[in-house]
């Protein structure tokens, strides 16, 4: 398994939890991509004090507003001159706790538009750019080196599960995660042919603002640490399957 090596990453949702995470541990590692772009919704503001001794590029991207995505790739595009985006991770999510006789229309079209349909926006503007990655890299087979769509999932979405259910059943982020499953399954048949590969991660239960903070969970440095290794180590073989931090196949 080796080191994930790739010029260029974009994180979504990179101010706080995992993405921060992400962002922090890709600037820290030997061989750092040479564009590590932090996404965030908001990044002059208070929560997106990304800091560390070799800061990221700051991409301002709220995802559920087509104008700022298409915004963000624009910019994007323009940092990088010419070259493609290997990575894209769409880690921004929301949850809310409400349960099959609390959901409401707005929690869920909320949920819903962030967590599934958010995804599906920054991967078409950002598709041109991965593409150009892809190109660019003409080597055999689908690697994160070359280009890759990660989405990050949950297995508290799995059907076959129920993770957690006794936890809370948190209805609208479970839908949202299985909608995301699916879409990662539709973009690895869909976007093989473009040499990206599409793969959905659950991170493990991880103690940050989304996870809360209980004892016995995974701590983000080691989760993060685990999906860098997972990504490193993917191959064609790879592309639409759901995989945990640890590389374990997930149940859909
Ligand atoms: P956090 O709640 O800690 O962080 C969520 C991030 O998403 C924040 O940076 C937030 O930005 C951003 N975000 C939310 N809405 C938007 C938006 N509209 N536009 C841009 N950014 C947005 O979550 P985690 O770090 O715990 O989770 C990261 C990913 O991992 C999510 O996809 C989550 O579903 C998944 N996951 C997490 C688990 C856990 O145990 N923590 C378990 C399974 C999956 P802001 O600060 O501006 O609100």
């Amino acid at each position: 398994m080796g080191d994930l090596c790739v010029r260029s990453v974009l994180v979504t949702g990179a101010n706080r939890g995992i993405g921060l995470g992400f962002v922090q541990q890709l600037l820290g590692m030997p061989s750092p991509p040479q564009w590590v772009f932090a996404g965030c919704q908001d990044p002059k503001g208070q929560r997106a004090q990304v800091s560390g001794h070799s800061p990221p590029h700051l991409a301002s991207a709220e995802v559920t507003d087509p104008a700022s995505i298409q915004a963000a790739a624009a910019s994007v595009g323009e940092r990088l001159k010419g070259s493609g985006l290997n990575l894209l991770i769409n880690n921004a999510a929301v949850l809310k706790v409400n349960s099959l006789d609390t959901e409401t229309l707005k929690d869920m079209s909320e949920v819903y538009a962030t967590n599934t349909i958010a995804p599906l926006l920054l991967s078409q503007a950002f598709l041109p750019l991965l593409k150009k990655a892809a190109q660019g890299n003409p080597g055999s087979g689908l690697s994160c080196s070359k280009a890759a769509i990660v989405n990050m999932s949950s297995t508290a979405g799995s059907i076959q599960d129920l993770y957690l259910w006794q936890y809370g059943q948190a209805l609208s982020y479970r839908c949202s995660k299985a909608a995301l499953n699916m879409l990662t399954r539709c973009q690895s048949m869909g976007y093989r042919e473009h040499g990206i590969l599409c793969v959905a991660l659950h991170p493990g239960w991880v103690r940050t603002d989304m996870g809360g903070t209980l004892e016995d969970q995974v701590r983000e440095f080691l989760s993060v640490g685990g999906m860098l290794k997972v990504l490193s180590s993917l191959s064609e073989k790879d592309t639409g399957t759901f995989l945990n931090w640890e590389g374990k196949v997930m149940a859909w």
